[in-house]
Formats: structure tokens, sequence, C-alpha cells
């Protein structure tokens, strides 16, 4: 099999870089571990900022954003029981941060790539990239348990997050990383609940950082 550019992930990066190729007239496929179920439903991200939104009008995914999102103008972070609002139009020359998850963003663009004659395969495995300091690359996988098959492609997109195969497979030297480690971890708890304020909160107190 051969495409233009065969994507590793079908998260927002994989699936919108899939889409913006495709308005662009490149072909290319997608290839993702989990089912589309699994990834439509992972809630992950609830804040687009303003450079998303308008990427996601500007390529015609963005209708459902605009109906069921929530705009917010500002954030208040507190500490010590003191709110300080932050004005983010008023900061910024007008640019403000959609609340829209980002498992509805993934059903927007799968259904969008879907429409358009998208090339999505879910649930693949060993996914295994090949010959990536030639001019054509490969990348191998298998589809429901059957036989190893191989895209060649004029470029490989590896958008398969911080586990995924593609980050380990760059040649040694060619990597640049920049990260900024904290020394302490993320923990998500949801629960179904009218918000406690019209925008988000960040707080800190002696019991941690919430928001
Ligand atoms: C709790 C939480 C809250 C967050 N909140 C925000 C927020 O409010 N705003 C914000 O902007 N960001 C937020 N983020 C970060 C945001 O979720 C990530 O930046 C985003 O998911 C990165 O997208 P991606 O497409 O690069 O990778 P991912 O979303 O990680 O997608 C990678 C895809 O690749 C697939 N994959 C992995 N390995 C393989 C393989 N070998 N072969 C094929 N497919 C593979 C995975 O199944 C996955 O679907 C949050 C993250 C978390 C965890």
């Amino acid at each position: 099999m051969r495409t233009q550019v065969a994507i590793i992930g079908a998260g927002p990066a994989g699936l919108m870089l899939s889409h913006i190729l495709h308005l662009q007239g490149i072909e290319s496929v997608v290839l993702e571990t989990r089912s589309r179920e699994a990834i439509e439903a992972t809630i992950r991200a609830g804040v687009l900022e303003q450079g998303t939104v308008d990427l996601m009008k500007e390529i015609g995914v963005g209708a459902r954003m605009e109906r069921e999102g929530f705009r917010h103008d500002g954030t208040i972070l507190r500490f010590d029981g003191i709110d300080r609002r932050i004005d983010f139009p008023e900061l910024t020359g007008g640019k403000a941060v959609m609340v829209y998850a980002q498992h509805e963003v993934i059903k927007d663009l799968v259904e969008a790539r879907l429409a358009s004659g998208g090339d999505i395969r879910f649930e693949v495995t060993d996914v295994s990239v090949h010959d990536l300091d030639t001019t054509s690359p490969s990348v191998r996988f298998r589809q429901q348990g059957g036989e190893l098959q191989t895209i060649e492609a004029d470029f490989i997109a590896g958008c398969d997050g911080t586990q995924g195969v593609s980050r380990p497979a760059i040649p040694k030297g060619v990597l640049r990383g920049f990260e900024r480690p904290y020394p302490f971890g993320w923990l998500g708890i949801l629960c179904k609940a009218p918000p406690s304020s019209e925008e988000l909160i960040y707080a800190l107190s002696d019991r941690g950082l919430r928001s």
C-alpha cells in the first residue's frame, strides 16, 4: 500500500493533520491502536485555546463546538481564599478560551474524515516504523490479527503521543526535546454536577492546587 503521509495515532494531532492535508489535496492513512468507541470516550482535555478554536472553524469542523462549547472570557486564580480574575480579552486583544471536551473534538474530526472518504484504521497492532532516514519510509502494522501490512509513504507523521512507537524510532541526534518536569502529579476527579462557577477557578490552598 502507498500513501503520501502515513499518520500514526488518531488523537487530536493525527486527525487534525489528516483533515488539513485532505483540504490541501494530500492523501493520508491514519493508524490507531484503539477502537473508534474508545478514542471517542476517553476524557482528557477540556479547554481549547483561541488558536485551536480558530483553526477548527477555518477547516470546517467547528460547528458543534460553536453550538455546544462554552466561551470563557477569563479565569479566576484563588490564593488563600482571595480571588484574582484574569480577563483574557482585555489582556490579549480579544482572545478567549472554549470549554469543549477533547473527546468531542475527536468525534468531530473522525466524522469529518470518514465523511470525506478518509482512511482511518482502528484497532491496529504491531505498529513499527522503518527506513526513516530514506526518502521512502514505511510503517508496518497488523489489522484485526491479520497479515503484517506495509504502508510506504513520502512522510511519516508520528502523532502517537509520548508512549507511542514513533519517538523512540527517531534516529539518534535528530530529536530535540523541550520539557519542564514538575515534582508533582495530576489527579482528575469527575463528578456529574452543575458548574460551581461561571468560569474556571484555579485555587491554591494548604491542601494543594485545585481547578
Ligand atoms: C487530564 C488531562 C487534562 C488535559 N487538559 C488539557 C486542556 O484543558 N487543554 C489542552 O490543550 N490540553 C490538555 N491536556 C493535554 C491534551 O490532552 C494533549 O495535549 C493531547 O491529547 C495531545 O494530543 P495528541 O494527538 O498529540 O496525542 P494523544 O491524544 O495522546 O493521541 C495519541 C493517539 O495515538 C494512539 N497510539 C499510541 N500508540 C500508538 C501506536 N503504536 N500505533 C498507533 N496509534 C497509537 C493513542 O491510542 C492515541 O489515540 C490534558 C491532558 C490530560 C491527561
